[in-house]
């Protein structure tokens, strides 16, 4: 039985040790990535149902490896926040964002709001507030063109330490969304208690909402109680026509998905603008 126990062991220690060397060897690479300038910033468009107009985008972060090729942030994120190299590719983030929109309002296109992803473990350091203030003042952005999008795994962590965050962000007139809601441990005392902007409703919904009522019954009470607290509704992940009827009948404010563009790199983002401004 000991004997078994013991190669159960090595066994396991050796099933470890591949998984934690390619996260290590990840990790190197990942810690390079920012000094080389490996990680972008693709550009999804949110287009507003009562105009047709794009009136803001997400930034959405790729990593373009030259070792490792282009890995999407799903397989990097998590080992960046285990690592806590999330603290300094959350803050390239909030700066890469701010620079960006300083060169659309050189270049003369048309304003619009841009969207971070702000990670809970980014908050835990009480940072993102000063970062964000930094950001704008060097690029001579006003804070009413920035939105910080953050899920409820964030409120849920020490949440007085947010919420002072966050009321520090909204004095500042920068826009506070919530994204990927109901996905997570959505509590309603979280909507009371925090100065929100926007809600996103998650796209596992979106996905479902014209096949299957109970999604879209928690879509459409969703929207009703996003708007009964002044909330802009937006929906993401929205890729057929026929869900797009379903959300504009809804009563949705704003959709994000293929079905409209998928997230692109700056250039093509900019003749994307360029060509509605000619519209
Ligand atoms: P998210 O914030 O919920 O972003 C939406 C994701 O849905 C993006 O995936 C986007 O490309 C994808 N998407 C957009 N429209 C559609 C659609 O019509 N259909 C489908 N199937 N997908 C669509 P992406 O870019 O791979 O990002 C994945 C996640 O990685 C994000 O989910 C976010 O949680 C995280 N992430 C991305 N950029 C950042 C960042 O700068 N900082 C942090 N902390 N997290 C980030
Ligand atoms: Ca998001
Ligand atoms: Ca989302
Ligand atoms: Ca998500």
């Amino acid at each position: 039985v000991k004997e078994a126990g013991r190669n159960n062991f090595h066994f396991y220690t050796g099933e470890m040790n591949a998984h934690a060397l390619r996260w290590m060897s990840l990790e190197v690479h990942l810690r390079h990535a920012v000094e080389r300038n490996e990680l972008r910033l693709y550009f999804q468009p949110q287009v507003s149902l009562a105009d047709g107009r794009v009136t803001g985008v997400e930034a959405l972060l790729r990593w373009q490896s030259a070792e490792l090729g282009m890995i999407p942030p799903g397989d990097f994120i998590p080992l960046a926040e285990d690592s806590g190299l999330i603290l300094d590719i959350g803050t390239w983030v909030i700066e890469e964002a701010c620079r960006q929109m300083k060169a659309w309002h050189a270049k003369g296109l048309p304003a619009m709001t841009v969207a971070v992803n702000v990670s809970a473990r980014q908050f835990a350091t009480g940072t993102v507030p000063a970062v964000v203030s930094k950001a704008l003042r060097d690029n001579g952005v006003a804070p009413r063109w920035l939105e910080v999008e953050l899920t409820e795994s964030v409120m849920m962590h020490d949440s007085e330490h947010t919420q002072m965050q966050l009321n520090e962000l909204s004095a500042m007139g920068v826009s506070i969304s919530l994204d990927d809601f109901g996905t997570g441990y959505s509590s309603l005392g979280y909507l009371s208690r925090f100065r929100l902007d926007k809600l996103k409703i998650d796209q596992t919904f979106v996905k479902n909402i014209t096949t299957d009522p109970r999604s879209a019954a928690i879509a459409r009470a969703t929207t009703a109680l996003a708007h009964g607290l002044n909330l802009v509704v937006v929906a993401e992940g929205v890729e057929t026509e026929g869900q797009l009827a379903f959300l504009r009948d809804m009563g949705c404010d704003k959709i994000q998905g293929y079905l409209f563009s998928r997230p692109l790199p700056v250039d093509e983002l900019s003749v994307l603008l360029l060509e509605q401004r000619m519209l």
